[in-house]
């Protein structure tokens, strides 16, 4: 009872301080995010899975922090469980980028995860195509707020001051 508490707690709640204090914020402010998982060159099996460029890891590594720090204060109620929920959430980061290998979900496991808002690598896809959209890792209730929170903090964005500081409205080539 315990395990699965703790695995779901560590995969929820470090999916939320992912999601707001890091993935949302990048989007807002920073590049390297921008640069490592939406370079849209570049094969992003390549980049989540197999790649030793620095600042690639950079970007896991950080966006990684809040699911450990999640960990620790959640390790005490089952460490099992906690273990257990870091290693779900690094199988689901191979798992959402199988897209590319032409996997596709099969209708069982749509069925199964859709009612638990649990993001397939169909709907991670769309994030990789679509920067402003299917945000959240591991969970999918998490892409509305983040997009209200994304709004709100649009006119402090970099792509907002960069516009207005060529003195044109748009967007900047830096998502390509
Ligand atoms: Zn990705
Ligand atoms: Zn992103």
């Amino acid at each position: 009872m315990f395990i699965a508490a703790a695995a779901v707690i560590t995969l929820v709640a470090g999916d939320f301080a992912s999601t707001f204090f890091y993935h949302v914020p990048q989007h807002v402010w920073f590049t390297l995010h921008l640069r490592t998982h939406h370079d849209r060159r570049r094969s992003y099996w390549d980049h989540a899975v197999l790649t030793s460029d620095p600042s690639v890891l950079l970007d896991g590594i950080l966006g990684a922090l809040p699911y450990v720090l999640v960990a620790a204060l959640v390790w005490r109620l089952s460490w099992e469980g906690t273990l257990l929920g870091l290693a779900i959430g690094q199988v689901h980061v191979w798992w959402r980028h199988t897209t590319e290998l032409g996997w596709k979900s099969p209708a069982w496991v749509r069925a199964a995860l859709r009612p638990l808002w649990v993001v397939l690598p169909e709907d991670h896809d769309g994030h990789h195509r679509n920067p402003d959209i299917e945000f959240g890792d591991i969970f999918r209730f998490y892409d509305a707020p983040a997009r209200a929170l994304l709004a709100i903090l649009a006119p402090t964005s970099r792509r907002t001051r960069n516009a207005a500081g060529r003195g044109r409205p748009g967007r900047t080539p830096a998502r390509a």
